[in-house]
Formats: structure tokens, C-alpha cells, sequence
């Protein structure tokens, strides 16, 4: 692993550590989510629903909130669901309900 790299952009030195911030990312989880993740890989299902998997657990599926949050949206758009237009379009709402 690469540690400690420069790069300069417009003169200025900018100096950036390669792999920290994944470590960082995986400070901020818990043991338990640690767990769910690695039985995800682990997982013998098509790796298609793994990655889906994956990114619905971590909210990066391309909801109208998530899109708006973006900016992919336009303003005018309804965030609500086009299923039941009752609630905005959320990852949980689209799955659990
Ligand atoms: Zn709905």
C-alpha cells in the first residue's frame, strides 16, 4: 500500500495518504454491521444482488431523495413515490413498505 503521496495542484502541495480514508470509513462502524458486511461478500447469491445489497445498506440506491440530495433531480419534482404518493421515495419506504 501506498502511504504519504504528493500531488500539486495550482502550486500548492497537497499532501494525501492512500488507503486512510477506507480505514477511516471502517472505524465508523460497528462490529455488528463489520459482520453483516462480511456475510454479504461472503454470500453465494449472484454477485449482482450482493451489490445491490451492499448499496441498499448503505443508502446508495438512486431514490428520488437520494437523487434530489444529488442534485439529479429538478426542483419541480415530486420526492413522493409514485407507487402511493403518500411518502417521499426513500430506500426504507421502497423496500419495507
Ligand atoms: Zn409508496
Amino acid at each position: 500500500m501506498e502511504v504519504g503521496c504528493q500531488r500539486k495542484i495550482h502550486g500548492e502541495v497537497d499532501v494525501f495518504e492512500v488507503g486512510r480514508p477506507i480505514l477511516l470509513v471502517e472505524d465508523t462502524i460497528t462490529f455488528e454491521q463489520r459482520r453483516v458486511f462480511s456475510r454479504i461478500w461472503k454470500n453465494a447469491a449472484p454477485s449482482k444482488v450482493i451489490a445491490f445489497t451492499w448499496k441498499l445498506l448503505h443508502n446508495r440506491i438512486p431514490t428520488k431523495v437520494n437523487l434530489a440530495q444529488r442534485h439529479a433531480l429538478s426542483p419541480e419534482i415530486s420526492l413522493n413515490c409514485v407507487m402511493c404518493d403518500g411518502v417521499q421515495e426513500t430506500a426504507n419506504h421502497l423496500m419495507l413498505h
